[in-house]
């Protein structure tokens, strides 16, 4: 994110230390080593994160010519002899004090946005209505943290005259740091719900706590039906500027009409008659957070008929980036719904984050930045499509051709090729121009680019499953955090990654440092190697038909048997490779694979001293570690390993990793972590305990094709098992036992969610299709979404309908089944 400069000098004197006499610039703050592309100017923080101190990677930035870095104290930064260390007590504070020195030299009409919900969605509808009357800079994504609220700062310019920014806290004492850097003159409450309540007493100290952010501005608005936030606002003495169905109300919403696909709310102020406004959106949260914007508007006096249609035109706030599987092996990733800088970067760095070196083509509509000329504009375009090294650009809209056109030379290494509007783009559009690449297509609303990515997706089946990226990430935090320093993580990836899609999820888990990763076959790595995956990959079943490929594509086995090894060191010799890494598996009572502990010393003496093969792991795996009743056993296969492992150490004479605990293990005993762990199902969002909570990664979601009413006594499906008991109405949903629903569902077993409510499975369960009964489920419409499992309908719970455990329906849904997925980035 690039700010304005500062000299590294003035730095030191912002943050009080003594005078230095380097005299380079900043115009980067980097806190996270991935993000790196403008080493020169970058000032990287060393924050603390869940797996890693981002000390550790120092020595990689510095060999990347990044030469300022602000870290703790106590850090020995020997060895650095070109580099400025800017040594603070805490460099989370550092950067937070950076970016309000910064705020600082702006005196520019500020909303700070906070609430339990919707601060997201509140501060990009404010920018949709307010872009092209002011020049605004505010949070990308959902930047709120401590974290993210400096680094959103960080973007104010000159060329600015409003700043919105939202501003999330977990804890008391948070808010007064988030106050002093965005300073807003404008507050803006959402609501206070139970959200986020951790580390509060009470809903009045979390209020009290969120107006904390308000305690320097001009005016507070906020909803004041709620009697609790007009109390806290009252006691803040800062001008309360509200809205709500009583009189009082400096806006007051008269009513509100909800229609089939759009709700009209009537609002009037304190003088003056009613007004209607009209918004796209029909839910209570939407219309909630629309009228928040009109009173934020109403406040700024914004006329009436702008606000009328700016509401009409509010586009969904789709803050996560969807990629989908495209024609000729293409990904296609959709964000054609905005065009500005902000999000430009953003979409960029999810677009190489993904293709990891392979192609990337980049779809691009003229942008609408109100406030900035074509001469700032286009140049800062091209500067960022080189930065992340895009090969490929379609740009389509009048500058584009001329404008940016004029800026690629024959020099830069992207392939340009220019359109006037999508009609003319789509009228020489061929498929065969598209493949074996990554495509970001994004462009402003009025161009329509939704027809271009119609074009560019592979058409399937309308049974989906839906995987929620940023989830798993969260997920693999939730168990780093659990891990002792120093602990190390392998991902099983196996099966499709439990069904979820291997590639993209062995991505996600190497982007957040997880240490290793865990396939069944050979094959399973090869395919993640191809997908770019670089992080040690360990294969449980080998068979001398793949040493090849474990060889070719660096793979690193898991040896079992005397058999195994023996074959494999052989293979290794002809090959003429050295110390090739292998796991070494222990039998200690699952009875499925490995050395029988009675043959470790013989396996011991086998290896000692053994060129060809190197032992990296010693591991076993546990048979009941979910079970309460088999702890003891448990715990007696865990002591049998460390046996095994100190023989075998002992004897070979150096060290390896040692490994027990999956996903139920790392939950239920933490002394079994050893020096790593294997996570499997918990990644994938099962195993929530009161500690440790897990977010949903997976949705099946299928779509009705029909609906009929049947009468009384008539029957559905095959061998007339489902009877109407009464007149029915019954829908066929998309999905069948091919697909992987379990034909124990059918007859009533099983239940999908429709419209809100769960409608149970009639009859029995067909190859492709699937009867409901929605009977008693109102304004069900044919297309409608039927969500088979999610977070409303659990796949345990779907399991225990079956009769079976979750691994065995995540890992059954079959490859017919497209997956989309999506996430933040
Ligand atoms: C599948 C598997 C795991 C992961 O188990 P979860 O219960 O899904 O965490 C760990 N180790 C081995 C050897 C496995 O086969």
């Amino acid at each position: 994110m690039a700010g304005q400069k500062y000299s590294i000098a003035q730095l030191a004197v912002v943050l009080r230390l003594p005078a230095i006499t380097a005299d380079g610039n900043v115009d980067t703050l980097l806190t996270d080593s991935r993000k790196l592309n403008n080493p020169a100017a970058s000032l990287f923080f060393a924050l603390p994160g869940p797996q890693r101190d981002g000390q550790a990677f120092i020595p990689e930035l510095y060999k990347k010519d990044v030469r300022y870095f602000v870290v703790p104290e106590d850090m020995d930064t020997s060895g650095y002899p070109d580099a400025v260390f800017l040594k603070v007590p805490e460099p989370l504070h550092a950067l937070q004090t950076i970016a309000a020195f910064h705020r600082h030299q702006f005196s520019i009409d500020t909303i700070g946005i906070t609430g339990s919900n919707g601060k997201t969605v509140v501060k990009e509808w404010l920018y949709q209505l307010l872009q092209s009357y002011r020049n605004i800079v505010r949070s990308p994504k959902s930047y709120n943290s401590q974290l993210g609220v400096p680094l959103s700062i960080w973007q104010i310019a000159a060329e600015n005259d409003l700043a919105i920014f939202e501003a999330g806290i977990s804890k008391p004492g948070e808010m007064v740091r988030l106050q002093r850097l965005i300073d807003p003159t404008i507050g803006v409450l959402t609501n206070i719900g139970s959200a986020h309540s951790e580390g509060f007493v009470s809903d009045e100290e979390k209020l009290s706590e969120k107006l904390d952010l308000f305690s320097h501005a001009k005016v507070i608005i906020a909803n004041r039906d709620n009697k609790l936030i007009a109390s806290g606002i009252k006691k803040t003495g800062v001008p309360f500027f509200s809205w709500g169905t009583d009189e009082s109300a400096s806006v007051q919403v008269v009513e509100i009409n909800t229609g089939n696909d759009a709700t009209i709310i009537s609002l009037k102020e304190k003088e003056g008659a009613p007004f209607e406004i009209t918004i796209p959106f029909t839910d209570n949260a939407s219309v909630e957070n629309a009228i928040t914007c009109a009173t934020v508007l109403l406040y700024m006096k914004f006329d009436r008929e702008m606000i009328v249609r700016g509401m009409k035109a509010l586009q969904p706030v789709n803050m996560r980036m969807e990629f989908k599987q495209g024609i000729n092996n293409c990904t296609i990733i959709n964000d054609s719904y905005s065009a500005d800088l902000t999000s430009l970067d953003i979409a960029l760095q999810f677009l190489g984050q993904q293709a990891k070196g392979r192609k990337q083509t980049v779809i691009l509509s003229d942008f609408f930045e109100n406030g900035i000329n074509d001469q700032q504009l286009y140049p800062a375009i091209y500067a960022l499509l080189k930065r992340y090294g895009v090969q490929r650009l379609i740009g389509i809209g009048e500058k584009m051709q001329t404008v940016l056109a004029v800026l690629i030379r024959q020099t830069d290494a992207i392939d340009a090729t220019f359109y006037l509007t999508t009609k003319e783009f789509l009228q020489h559009y061929h498929s065969t121009q598209y493949r074996d690449e990554y495509i970001l297509v994004k462009g402003a609303r009025r161009f329509g680019f939704e027809r271009i990515v119609t074009l560019l997706e592979q058409k399937v089946h309308e049974t989906v499953l839906e995987i929620n990226l940023d989830a798993v990430a969260h997920n693999l935090k939730a168990f780093q955090q659990q891990l002792r320093p120093g602990v190390k993580l392998m991902a099983m990836v196996k099966a499709f990654a439990y069904g979820s899609g291997a590639a993209e999820i062995a991505s996600v888990v190497q982007f957040h440092k997880a240490d290793y990763l865990g396939v069944a076959y050979a094959d399973e790595g090869v395919e993640l190697r191809k997908a770019g995956i670089t992080i040690p990959i360990m294969v449980l079943n080998v068979e001398a038909s793949a040493f090849d490929a474990i060889t070719d594509y660096n793979l690193e086995p898991d040896i079992f048997s005397f058999e195994l090894l023996n074959s494999f060191e052989q293979h290794i010799k002809n090959a003429g490779l050295k110390n090739y890494p292998v796991h070494i598996e222990v039998e200690t009572g699952m009875n499925r694979s490995g050395f029988a502990m009675e043959a470790i010393v013989v396996l011991a003496d086998r290896l000692a001293r053994n060129e060809f093969i190197r032992v990296q792991s010693c591991f076993s795996h546990l048979a009941a570690s979910e079970d309460r009743v088999e702890d003891t056993f448990t715990l007696h296969q865990f002591t049998l390993l460390k046996k095994a492992a100190a023989t075998l150490e002992q004897i070979i004479g150096y060290s390896f990793i040692k490994h027990i605990a999956n996903t139920s293990a790392i939950l239920r005993f933490p002394e079994l972590q050893l020096d790593m762990v294997r996570l499997g199902i918990g990644l994938y969002g099962i195993g929530s305990t009161p500690a440790v909570s897990l977010q949903t990664v997976a949705t099946l979601k299928t779509t009705i094709s029909q609906i009929k009413r049947i009468q009384k006594g008539e029957t559905v499906s095959y061998n007339r098992r489902g009877i109407a008991k009464e007149d029915s109405v019954i829908a066929t949903i998309r999905i069948g036992y091919a697909d992987g629903y379990n034909r124990r569902l059918g007859n009533g077993t099983g239940k999908v969610f429709v419209n809100g409510q769960l409608a149970p499975v009639m009859g029995t369960v067909c190859m492709d299709m699937t009867m409901i009964d929605i009977t008693h489920i109102p304004e069900v419409r044919e297309g409608d979404d039927a969500i088979v499992f999610g977070a409303a309908v659990t796949v345990q719970q779907l399991a225990e309908w079956v009769g079976t455990i979750p691994y065995e329906i995540m890992t059954g849904i079959s490859q017919r089944v497209k997956r989309v997925y999506y996430g933040e980035g």
